[in-house]
């Protein structure tokens, strides 16, 4: 009888703890099935595990027959457990096989999925969200999230390093952060709320106690954009410091970039099918003003005057690529508690990170000073009394600070060369997707 439960039966070893020296040696590993071929007398399996795969061979007369003839009608993806002898093997890339003597399955598969588990492009990214737990077990989307995982590792080293503090602030909040329209309504108890767009405010009023503050946490954004890059739930990588300004937080990204890449070029040299196109470590990340890349474009031919937004079209005009800044941009667009330029009112002292033409990040020197906040919210024609949960902070000495948030996804999009946010988010929601 093959059985087909758990019991007390464990894991000797993953696949990347056996090698050829073992020979001889029992272990028992589990896994899923990547391949089975059967040759009548004789049947070569595959076993995946997250670490690896693991060759099987059972032949007549090594293993019980029952055993083996299981194994040999197995359906890819279905989750066994195999104990087994090791056998170095000239023949196996690997170097050595396992010669099975118990095998157990957990869960027989009887569909066939819509794409081979080896394959390493599928198309149709719908095919695969639909079944995308199995789509997970590709390799190239394991590289991509075990990246991701060691990116948010390093990221998260790097605060507590630099002395940061953690933090956690509401994803229900009574009223938008910017004043925008594009935010989820959603029920609490008898009342309207929203989902937080971004952890602004909350981060700008938690420096006045702990001073370095990180959050890294989802973010909402209701704008119906079908492109490659927005997500209706994205993650942010959000950071606040008091008392320095946005040339500080520009030179923290730095940082962080630069962490972010070794930490993706190291993940790569040690699995070596990585097929990632990581972009190198810049020895400084370039800061131009808006004015001047406003007036390149304008040489370039772009039909464009300052005040515009900068195009991807024609940010490409100009050549401008890899990482680098975009700073001062004109005040006007930007939210209410972004700082203008003491130099210069039309202009606010802010950025975007860029990759190319994708944006990564946008900070700003904050304001720290009531009246001018209040100032700034009339302007915009926002109601100053629905924000007074936050602007009463602002009575009781708000130091200066700066901060930013930046685009998880769209960050590990950059390192990894990745085209489309869907391939970097484990459960992508989009316009057109809520489920799975
Ligand atoms: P974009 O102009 O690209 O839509 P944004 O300027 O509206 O972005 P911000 O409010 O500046 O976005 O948010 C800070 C960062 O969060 C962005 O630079 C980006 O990396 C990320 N981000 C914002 N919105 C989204 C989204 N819908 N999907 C994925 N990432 C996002
Ligand atoms: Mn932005």
């Amino acid at each position: 009888m093959i059985k087909t439960e758990l019991g007390t039966l464990r894991r000797s070893h993953y696949s990347n703890e056996l090698n050829p020296s073992m020979d001889g040696l029992e272990v028992t590993i589990m896994g899923w099935v990547l391949t089975i071929r059967g040759h009548g007398n004789i049947s070569f399996a595959t076993i995946r595990d997250k670490n690896g795969d693991i060759p099987i061979v059972a032949k007549k007369g090594d293993c019980p027959d029952e055993l083996r003839e299981k194994l040999s009608i197995l359906k890819a993806h279905s989750s066994i457990a195999i104990t087994g002898r090791i056998k170095s093997s000239e023949k196996a890339p690997t170097g050595f096989e396992i010669i099975p003597s118990e095998l157990r399955v957990f869960s027989d598969v009887e569909k066939i999925p819509p794409f081979e588990p080896l394959a390493k492009t599928v198309k149709n990214i719908d095919t695969r969200l639909e079944v995308r737990p199995i789509d997970l077990r590709r390799k190239t989307l394991q590289h991509i999230f075990n990246a991701r995982s060691q990116v948010l590792k390093s990221i998260r080293d790097y605060f507590y390093q630099q002395n940061f503090i953690e933090i956690n602030t509401p994803k229900m909040i009574a009223t938008a952060t910017e004043g925008g329209a594009a935010l989820f309504p959603i029920f609490y108890y008898n009342k309207e709320a929203f989902l937080a767009q971004s952890p602004q405010l909350y981060k700008e009023q938690l420096i006045m106690s702990f001073e370095k503050v990180f959050e890294i946490a989802p973010i909402f954004r209701a704008e119906p954009s079908r492109t490659n890059r927005h997500l209706a739930e994205a993650i942010s990588v959000d950071l606040e410091e008091a008392f320095v300004d946005y040339n500080d937080v520009m030179n923290r990204i730095e940082d962080i970039i630069k962490i972010a890449i070794v930490t993706v070029s190291d993940y790569a040299k040690n699995n070596s099918d990585v097929e990632f196109i990581i972009p190198s470590k810049p020895e400084h990340i370039p800061r131009y003003s808006y004015d001047e890349l406003i007036e390149k474009m304008q040489k370039a031919g772009a039909k464009t005057e300052w005040g515009d937004d900068l195009y991807p079209s024609n940010l490409k005009k100009i050549g401008v690529e890899g990482f680098y800044f975009i700073k001062d941009w004109p005040l006007g667009p930007k939210p209410f508690y972004v700082k203008d330029s003491k130099t210069n009112p039309k202009i606010s002292e802010s950025f975007d990170l860029m990759f190319g033409d994708l944006e990564l990040s946008s900070g700003s020197t904050r304001i720290e000073k009531r009246h001018e906040l209040e100032e700034r919210m009339k302007n915009k024609g926002m109601k100053t009394d629905a924000f007074e949960y936050h602007l009463g902070a602002f009575d009781y000495g708000v130091p200066p600070h700066a901060g930013c948030g930046i685009g998880l996804e769209r960050l590990i999009m950059a390192l990894t060369g990745t085209e489309n946010i869907r391939d970097v988010t484990f459960y992508p929601r989009d316009v057109d997707r809520l489920t799975p």
